[in-house]
C-alpha cells in the first residue's frame, strides 16, 4: 500500500473541482511558482528544528533527530510556517491511501467527490490511484489538480479511475513559463493536449499576473490550441486574477489585474471558441 505526505484536508469545498468535494493537499512542489499563495507546501521538511521551540503549544516535538507533529495539540497559529526558512511545513501527516480513504468516509453522503491537489499532487500518482480505485467503489467522483509537470501518459493505471484534470497553463511561451515558475513547459502542453484528446481535460487556469509574463498571448494560444477538442469534451477556461495574500514577500510588488485586463482575457478565449468561462 501506498502512502504520501499530507499537508491538509479540506472535507468539503466548493472551489476543488465540480460540486462539494474533500480536498486532499499532497506536499512538495517541483515548481517555484512566483506567485504562489502557499509557498510552505513547496519542500519536504529538513528537520532542522527551528520551529520547534516557536510552537506555542507545544505541538511540535524532537525525537530523534525528527520533528514530530500531534495535530491534536496545534490550534493552527500558522507559528512554524513563518519561521520555516526552507518552504516547509512540520505539519505534515504520512497517510497511507487506507487512511486518507477512511478520512474521506467521513464526509459521505455530504461530497460529491474528492481532489488532489498540491503543492503537486501528481508527485505521488500510485497513492492517488489507490485512494481513487477504493473512492470509485464508494461512488465518489475523482479529481486531479495539477501543474502538469509529469506526463499523464506514464501513469500506470491512474487516469482510469480518474475523471478529470484541472492543469495549469502558468504560461504559454516556454520561455515566459520559465520566468514565472522557474521550468519549462513542453510536458504541460503535451499534457493538455493529450488530455483534452482523452476528454479527460476538465479545466485550465492562468493566473494573471500583469507585469510578470504577457497574459494576453497565453490566454489567446492556450484558448486556439486547445479549442478543437471543445468537440470531444467541454473545458473550463479559469481566469484567476493574481492577488497578494500569502505571496512570499520579495515578489509582492506585482500588482493585481484590472477588470478591464480580466474581460480582456475572457474575450481572447471567446474569440478562440471557448464558452465556460470563469473569472476569479
Ligand atoms: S501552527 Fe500548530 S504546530 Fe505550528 S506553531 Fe502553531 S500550534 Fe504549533
Ligand atoms: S518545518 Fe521548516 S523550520 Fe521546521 S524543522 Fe522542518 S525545515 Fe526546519
Amino acid at each position: 500500500m501506498y502512502s504520501a505526505d499530507v499537508n491538509k484536508i479540506i472535507p468539503f469545498s466548493s472551489v476543488d473541482g465540480p460540486g462539494n468535494r474533500t480536498a486532499i493537499f499532497l506536499q512538495g512542489c517541483n515548481f517555484n511558482c512566483k506567485y504562489c499563495h502557499n509557498p510552505e507546501t513547496r519542500n519536504l521538511c529538513i528537520n532542522c528544528m527551528d520551529c520547534v521551540p516557536t510552537c506555542p503549544t507545544a505541538a511540535l516535538s524532537n525525537k530523534d533527530g525528527k520533528v514530530v507533529f500531534e495535530p491534536q495539540k496545534c490550534i493552527a497559529c500558522d507559528t512554524c510556517i513563518k519561521v520555516c526558512k526552507h518552504g516547509a511545513t512540520p505539519r505534515i501527516v504520512r497517510m497511507t491511501s487506507k487512511e486518507t480513504f477512511d478520512k474521506i468516509c467521513e464526509n459521505v453522503p455530504f461530497i460529491r467527490g474528492i481532489t488532489f491537489s498540491g503543492g503537486e499532487c501528481s508527485l505521488y500518482p500510485d497513492f492517488m490511484r489507490e485512494v481513487f480505485t477504493l473512492c470509485k467503489q464508494a461512488g465518489l467522483g475523482t479529481m486531479i489538480d495539477s501543474n502538469g509537470s509529469i506526463d499523464f501518459r506514464k501513469f500506470n493505471g491512474l487516469l482510469e479511475v480518474c475523471d478529470g484534470v484541472m492543469l495549469d497553463i502558468k504560461a504559454y511561451d516556454y520561455n515566459e513559463h520559465i520566468k514565472v515558475t522557474d521550468v519549462g513547459n513542453d510536458i504541460v502542453l503535451d499534457n493538455a493536449r493529450y488530455l483534452a484528446g482523452i476528454g479527460k481535460l476538465f479545466e485550465v487556469r492562468t493566473v494573471v499576473v500583469p507585469e510578470l509574463f504577457d497574459f494576453r498571448k497565453t490566454v489567446e494560444d492556450t484558448s486556439r490550441e486547445l479549442a478543437p477538442f471543445l468537440r470531444i469534451s467541454n473545458i473550463r477556461y479559469k481566469i484567476i486574477a493574481y492577488r497578494k495574500n500569502g505571496v512570499r514577500k520579495e515578489y509582492r510588488d506585482f500588482r493585481s489585474p484590472t477588470n478591464e485586463e480580466m474581460n480582456e482575457a475572457k474575450d481572447i478565449a471567446i474569440k478562440n471558441g471557448f464558452s465556460d468561462i470563469v473569472l476569479i
